[in-house]
C-alpha cells in the first residue's frame, strides 16, 4: 500500500489534518488504533474560542484561525452536517467584585485590540439572551459571538466522509508499530496491524500518548520523556432539560467558577477549572462522584429552577485527558532531526484542528513553514533547538 501520506491517530486533530491534505490531492492513510474519534476528541468540553487564549499573542492568533475555520466550513458545508452549534459565548462580570471586573474590562479591551469579535452587555441585554438565568443585581458580561460549540464526534464523521470521498484510505482497530526507515534514516513507511504502508511522509497526531507512541515507533526509550504531560479533566451531563434553556455557552468565573453550553443530547454539560485540579491526584469513584456534585452545586447558582431536581445519579460523568505541552502552547512541525518525521500534539484541539490541521497541510505537502506555525515548531524547546 503506497501513500504520499501516514497519519497516526484518528482524534480530531489527525482527522482534520488528513482533510486538509487530501484536499490538496495527496493520497493519505489515516492509521487509528481504536475508533476514530475515541480518545481525548470524545470527552471535552468542546468549545471553539480564542478569548480564554491570551497569554500569548500568537498563540491567540492561531486559536482564531481555528475559530475562523470553522465558520468558513459552516459556510460552505452547512453548520448541522458539521455538527456546528455557532452559539457564541457570554463570560460574566459583576461590578461589587471590583478587581474581577476590572480584569474582564481588561479582557474585553485586549480581545478588541487582538481584532477579535467581542461586546459589553449589560443587565438589560442579558435579560433578554438568556432568560433562564439567575442573574445577579449587579451582573453584566462580555459576549464573543462568533465562538462555537462542535459537536465533535459529528464534525469528525463529517472529516471522515470527506477523506473517503478525496481517495483517503481509513484503517481503524490498526494500531501503529514501528516507523520504517531506510539506510539514511529518512522515513519510507509504518509496520501496522494490517501490515506495511510505504509513505515518505508520517504525521504523528496520538494526543495525550505522544511521547509513549512516538518511543514504541522509534525504539528510543527517550521520547517518554517528550515534553508533553498529561492533564485530566471532569465533565458532567445532565439528562435533558426543558428546551433552549440557555442559547448561549456561559462561563463565569465569580466566586464560583464554573461553564456549560447546551449539550447536543438536550441536557447541559458542565465543567470548570477549579474542579478539574481537584481530581488531579484522585481519581477514584467517591472523589469524582463528590466533584460532580460540586459541579452541580455551581450551575445550580445561576441555573437554580432547571437545576432543582436534577440528582447526580441522573447525570454522566466522564474524564478526558489533555496532551498538555511543556509551554502550554501547541506542538507542530517536523520532528528536529528526522527526516520525513511530523509531530501534532495540542491541548485546545477542538479549537485548533482547522487551523494547525491546514497549517500543517501547507507543510507536510509542500514542504515550507507557514509563518503562523513558526512559533510552535518544536525547536523552541529544550533539547530540540
Ligand atoms: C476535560 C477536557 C475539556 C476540553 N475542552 C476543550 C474545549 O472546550 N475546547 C478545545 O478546543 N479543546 C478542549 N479540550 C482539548 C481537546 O479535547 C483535545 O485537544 C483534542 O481532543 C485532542 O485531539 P487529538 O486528535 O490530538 O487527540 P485524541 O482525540 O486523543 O486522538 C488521538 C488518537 O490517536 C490514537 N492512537 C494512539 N496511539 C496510536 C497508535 N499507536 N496507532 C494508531 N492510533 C493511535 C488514539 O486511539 C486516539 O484516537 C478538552 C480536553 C479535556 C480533557
Amino acid at each position: 500500500m503506497n501513500f504520499d501520506a501516514i497519519i497516526v491517530g484518528g482524534g480530531i486533530i489527525g482527522c482534520a489534518h488528513a482533510f486538509y491534505l487530501t484536499q490538496k490531492g495527496l493520497k493519505v492513510a489515516l492509521v487509528e488504533a481504536a475508533s476514530l474519534g475515541s480518545g481525548t476528541s470524545a470527552r471535552n468540553f468542546s468549545w471553539a474560542n480564542a478569548s480564554t487564549k491570551l497569554s500569548d499573542a500568537a498563540y491567540h492568533r492561531l486559536n482564531a484561525l481555528g475559530v475562523r475555520l470553522y465558520g468558513e466550513l459552516a459556510t460552505q458545508f452547512g453548520a448541522k452536517t458539521l455538527g456546528i452549534n455557532p452559539a457564541g459565548a457570554l463570560e460574566f462580570a459583576r461590578k461589587s467584585r471590583p478587581a474581577d471586573y476590572a480584569a474582564k474590562q481588561k479582557k474585553t479591551a485586549r480581545l478588541v485590540d487582538l481584532g477579535y469579535l467581542c461586546h459589553w452587555l449589560d443587565r438589560n441585554a442579558l435579560r433578554i439572551l438568556e432568560p433562564s438565568i439567575a442573574l445577579a443585581k449587579d451582573a453584566e458580561a462580555f459576549i464573543t459571538p462568533d465562538e462555537k460549540i462542535v459537536n465533535t464526534a459529528r464534525f469528525i464523521g463529517f472529516l471522515a466522509d470527506q477523506i473517503k470521498q478525496r481517495g483517503g484510505q481509513i484503517f481503524e482497530n490498526c494500531s501503529a508499530r514501528e516507523i520504517l526507515a531506510d539506510a539514511d534514516g529518512a522515513v519510507i513507511g509504518l509496520a501496522t496491524d494490517l501490515g506495511e504502508m510505504a509513505a515518505k511522509r508520517l504525521v504523528i497526531a496520538a494526543g495525550p500518548n505522544t511521547p509513549e507512541v512516538l518511543a514504541s515507533l522509534t525504539g528510543f526509550d527517550g521520547f517518554h520523556r517528550f515534553p508533553v504531560n498529561k492533564l485530566p479533566g471532569l465533565l458532567l451531563t445532565t439528562p435533558p432539560l426543558a428546551p433552549d434553556l440557555i442559547h448561549h455557552l456561559i462561563h463565569s468565573d465569580g466566586e464560583t467558577e464554573v461553564h456549560f453550553l447546551p449539550d447536543f443530547n438536550g441536557g447541559l454539560r458542565i465543567a470548570s477549572d477549579e474542579v478539574d485540579g481537584l481530581i488531579t491526584n484522585d481519581q477514584s469513584p467517591d472523589n469524582l462522584r463528590k466533584q460532580g456534585i460540586e459541579l452541580l452545586r455551581r450551575a445550580k447558582t445561576l441555573l437554580p429552577d432547571a437545576l432543582d431536581t436534577v440528582l447526580i445519579d441522573d447525570c454522566k460523568l466522564a474524564i478526558g485527558v489533555r496532551a498538555y505541552p511543556q509551554d502550554g502552547k501547541s506542538i507542530a512541525g517536523p520532528l528536529p532531526g528526522s527526516e520525513g518525521m511530523y509531530v501534532i500534539a495540542t491541548h485546545s484541539g477542538v479549537t485548533l484542528a482547522p487551523a494547525v490541521g491546514s497549517l500543517m497541510a501547507e507543510l507536510v505537502a509542500d514542504g515550507t513553514v507557514p509563518e503562523m506555525l513558526r512559533p510552535f515548531l518544536l525547536d523552541r524547546l529544550e533539547g530540540f533547538g
